[in-house]
């Protein structure tokens, strides 16, 4: 699945659509690239680490936006400390704490036979292993629990809807851009119709 094929089931043939999605990382990146040196001082390990950064309140000043600085501080959280949590399982991001709505399908080679894990992929940067037919916003579990939807265009693309409780999560395969994922996560809230 290509970027093109997200900018396509995005945005059609509208320019100032297509224009806005490609920037739109790049905007956000060179925004929080002057975060690059803010050093957030943790109380303690524990998740969702950005309620644990002392100094928020000097990076919301930074920032000039509450949800903005959350965002700079938890992608600095993301690489600072995005190792101690490599055996997170949760249902939530343990850097941000989002609910995660975009999944990547990888495929590895193993000795014997190929082998898919789904990761969650969170907009701090941080990503982990997650359970296959699973809802991350109430938990439950089982196929029966989904109805399952693709996007002409979009090849190797699902969108997962539970019957429980109505949250949309997406899986792609591959390893789509950041303007491809942007684009994911967009589409997930068009299906869930928010
Ligand atoms: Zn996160
Ligand atoms: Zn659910």
């Amino acid at each position: 699945m290509s970027r093109e094929a997200v900018l396509e089931a995005v945005c059609g043939g509208e320019a100032e659509c297509r224009e806005e999605l490609m920037n739109a990382p790049r905007e956000v990146e060179s925004f929080l690239g002057s975060f690059s040196t803010f050093t957030p001082v943790v109380r303690e390990l524990k998740a969702p680490l950005v309620e644990q950064v002392e100094n928020l309140s000097s990076a919301e000043l930074m920032a000039g936006d509450r949800e903005l600085a959350r965002l700079a501080v938890a992608r600095r959280l993301a690489e600072l400390y995005g190792e101690k949590f490599r055996d997170w399982a949760g249902d939530f991001c343990p850097i941000c704490g989002r609910t995660p709505v975009l999944f990547l399908v990888k495929r590895e080679q193993g000795p014997f036979f190929e082998t898919a894990a789904k990761l969650a992929k969170c907009v701090c940067g941080f990503s982990w292993r997650y359970a296959w037919w699973r809802c991350p916003n109430c938990g439950a579990e089982g196929r029966e629990n989904f109805d399952v939807l693709v996007k002409e265009g979009l090849d190797g693309v699902f969108f997962y809807r539970c019957r429980k409780c109505g949250y949309v999560h997406v899986e792609a395969s591959g390893e789509p851009d950041e303007v491809a994922q942007y684009g994911l996560r967009i589409l997930a809230r068009y299906v869930a119709g928010r």
